[in-house]
């Protein structure tokens, strides 16, 4: 339950995983908890060999690091477990889904219309029909709302999916 986007919020990039064991708590909470060691390097460039256990908790649907262990080593280093244990877990994929659900939240704060009733700016919300209109940021104070075509339905539907 451990991929590179979980690295790249620690900071880490160029992921090598030298060492994977996965295991269910019996606490009967059904965490999980991955024991990784990998070889990576952090935003300064510099590469460690970092032992880290991921306790996803089941019922926070959370996935929480416990770093272990951190150790220096070289390029050489680093190559030989690349050329062992290799590929690197895929930054670029990740980058690009991050900017992917960046660029949709950009493009649903651009979309937001003012509010009729006090100018502020308003959100799309699910009516009981699921179906979105936009309602004002000061609900419930505020009850200013507007109802929003079709096109920009599908349109929020689209980048509500893709910033996930
Ligand atoms: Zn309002």
């Amino acid at each position: 339950m451990s991929s590179a986007a979980h690295y790249l919020d620690l900071g880490y990039h160029d992921v090598v995983i030298i060492e994977k064991e996965w295991h269910e708590e019996s606490s009967g909470y059904q965490n999980e908890h991955t024991h990784h060691v990998v070889a990576c390097r952090d935003r300064s460039g510099a590469i460690w060999k970092v032992t880290v256990n991921w306790a996803f908790k089941t019922m926070k649907g959370t996935n929480e690091p416990h770093v272990e262990a951190r150790v220096a080593i070289s390029e050489a280093e680093y190559a030989a477990f690349l050329a062992k244990h290799g590929p690197v877990l895929d930054n670029a994929t990740f980058h690009a889904k991050r900017k992917r659900a960046s660029d949709a939240k950009a493009q649903l704060e651009a979309l937001k219309p003012p509010c009729p009733e006090c100018n502020r700016p308003m959100q799309a919300r699910l009516g009981r029909g699921k179906e979105y209109f936009w309602g004002c940021i000061g609900f419930p104070k505020c009850k200013g709302t507007r109802t929003m075509t079709a096109t920009t339905r599908k349109r929020i539907g689209a980048l509500e999916s893709a910033r996930h």
